[in-house]
């Protein structure tokens, strides 16, 4: 049904004029210049042609290519029109931008509003289907079912348009929601399905605001692609003229796309320019092969290999199999090297044997040292004991010089200080007191530098 409607495709005269201009609508660039009234409308920089039975799917959002667009540009979309309270405004804003879009119109709302349908045509956009009923979940619909909504979608639209013309084989899908079988059916029928490069969220209850945020803030993110609106919405009207303005101040541009027909040629492109990102040459990436599907013969196809087919020649291999009741035997001998020789004793003895002095620690770096958290924690063991020692000794006099060798305490934590549990002659937990008080003395040494 859908290929006979595509077989009768007409164009009025008018169109068919456009189309004899498309021939070269790449190289053409209708500039904000064009647009009369409107210096700063952002335009439309380019058309192009597309062929959906050459590339059946796009859009990144779900899949791994999209249209052919340069860096910056832009691809307009609005689904589930034609509402005229809303997509009236969306049409007023797109003219006062000299911009062109693809509308994604919903059978039922073009049986409703016919007219609506022939003005987003008559102002020059791409006309498209979005099935005839947008079923919320489409893709929980059997395929029958899914393909009904399809082709009456596009009925539905050709209706609308009145004079015999279908709509450009475009098809989206609703929320995107593919269904298995529904783009083998779509190839089938010469349509190309639309996904998108990125939404607005335009039909979440957002303010204006947010869609214009989503709008550019996912836009910058991508660098180019096909944006995905509504022109049902009073947030995306609110909304467009921002976006439009923002744009063009960005440096972006607005790309038109049309279908190719029998003497509307696709513009020529290479498959790389398919891809939002295509690799480049100077970036490093791995390709690695595809792990191939395997068919099995079935477990008992495989031979089970024998024990003489292993090279091991141990004679008492199948005993110890045998006695340890596994069917994993060891190896005969371990496989990791032997230990070396080590030399003789008498080749060690002539090394030299090092100075003393080699292991001398200057005053200066002393007081370093014994403010590092570790030598505190030895420290206030070691005076521990020497302060029992003394204790026993009788003699004071070790446990002043101790003292003179510490760094200054900051105020505040002298009563946690080492000396103090030595004097007392107690030391509870002495790791972490000293820890804690090594904080406070090496920030103390820090300073001192
Ligand atoms: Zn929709």
């Amino acid at each position: 049904m859908i290929a006979s409607v595509f077989a009768r495709h007409r164009r009025r005269p008018l169109t068919a004029l456009c189309v004899g201009l498309l021939g070269s609508v790449a190289a053409q660039a209708a500039s904000a210049a064009d647009c009369p009234g409107h210096p700063d409308a952002i335009g439309t920089s380019r058309t192009i042609v597309v062929d959906p039975r050459a590339h059946p799917i796009i859009g990144t959002m779900q899949y791994n290519k999209t249209l052919p667009l340069e860096d910056r540009e832009v691809v307009l979309t609005f689904d589930d029109g034609p509402l005229p309270k809303y997509s009236n405004q969306i049409l007023d804003i797109l003219a006062s931008h000299c911009a062109k879009a693809t509308f994604f119109l919903v059978g039922r709302q073009a049986n409703g509003n016919p007219e609506g349908v022939r003005k987003v045509r008559a102002a020059g956009h791409t006309v498209a289907t979005h099935t005839q009923n947008h079923p919320a979940g489409m893709h929980r619909l059997p395929l029958d079912r899914s393909k009904q909504e399809i082709e009456q979608g596009i009925a539905s639209v050709t209706a609308a348009l009145g004079d015999g013309t279908a709509p450009a084989p475009f098809l989206r899908i609703p929320g995107l929601r593919v269904n298995d079988g529904i783009e083998e059916f779509a190839a089938s029928k010469g349509l190309q399905i639309w996904s998108a490069d990125f939404p607005a969220d335009d039909w979440r209850n957002v303010s204006a605001n947010r869609v214009y945020d989503l709008a550019i803030q996912r836009l910058e993110a991508k660098g180019k692609g096909i944006l995905l609106l509504h022109d049902i919405q009073p947030r995306t009207v609110a909304a467009l003229p921002r976006i439009l303005h923002d744009l063009k101040v960005r440096g972006y541009r607005i790309v038109h796309v049309v279908p190719a027909t029998a003497d509307r040629p696709a513009t020529p492109t290479e498959p790389s320019q398919w891809q939002l990102h295509p690799p480049s040459e100077m970036v490093a990436i791995s390709r690695w092969p595809k792990v191939p599907k395997f068919a099995s013969a079935g477990p008992a196809a495989l031979p089970v290999p024998a024990l003489s087919h292993l090279d091991w020649h141990t004679t008492d291999l199948g005993l110890r199999t045998a006695r340890r009741g596994r069917g994993v035997p060891l190896p005969p001998a371990a496989l990791w090297p032997r230990p070396t020789t080590l030399p003789p004793v008498s080749t060690l003895a002539t090394l030299p044997v090092p100075a003393a002095s080699l292991f001398k620690i200057p005053e200066s770096a002393r007081l370093t040292l014994l403010a590092s958290p570790t030598h505190r924690a030895a420290a206030a063991q070691a005076r521990s004991t020497e302060a029992s020692s003394a204790k026993v000794a009788g003699k004071s006099r070790r446990q002043g010089r101790t003292a003179t060798t510490q760094p200054p305490e900051p105020a505040g934590h002298a009563e946690q200080t080492p000396q103090t549990q030595s004097a007392a002659g107690t030391a509870p937990k002495p790791a972490t007191q000293a820890k804690r008080n090594g904080r406070s003395v090496r920030v103390a040494g820090l300073k001192k530098r």
